[in-house]
């Protein structure tokens, strides 16, 4: 079901704490949510749609990949890039990798790792600062 963005910021600010089996409803949530806004908006994080969980989701080419407790394991390739997000007003300027590695939980609950360059990883980049409360 489409959620409504979440755009408080000391909200957005609080570190989500680890998913379960029980949050894998998000999914869909965030699914729909991400298709709603699909004219702006390109990766979402659980908090922008009001649950603090470690789940977020990002467009990879024409699919959207969805992950359960996402942890970065590598990165390389730093560089300067300029974003905006849905939660927030206007664009800024930020250090992202061109290539990572994340570990994480798939809507099944498997255990999977993906490698992710260039605009993918710079989305995931971007939704992993969320769930550390960090908004650029
Ligand atoms: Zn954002």
């Amino acid at each position: 079901m489409e959620k409504k963005i979440v755009k408080d910021i000391l909200f957005l600010s609080q570190v989500s704490q680890l998913a379960s089996q029980d949050d894998l409803y998000l999914a869909r949530d965030l699914q729909d949510t991400l298709l709603a806004n699909r004219e702006t908006c390109v990766g979402l994080a659980a908090n922008m749609i009001g649950v603090q969980k470690r789940v977020i989701i990002f467009n990879l080419g024409l699919v959207s990949v969805v992950m359960f407790n996402p942890v970065l394991l590598s990165f390389e390739g730093p560089y300067e890039a300029e974003e905006g997000c849905l939660s927030l007003v206007g664009v800024r300027s930020t250090k992202r990798y061109e290539t990572i590695r994340v570990a994480y939980r798939d809507s099944k609950w498997q255990e999977q790792t993906m490698t992710l360059t260039g605009f993918p990883a710079q989305i995931c980049q971007h939704e992993l600062d969320h769930l550390e409360g960090r908004i650029i």
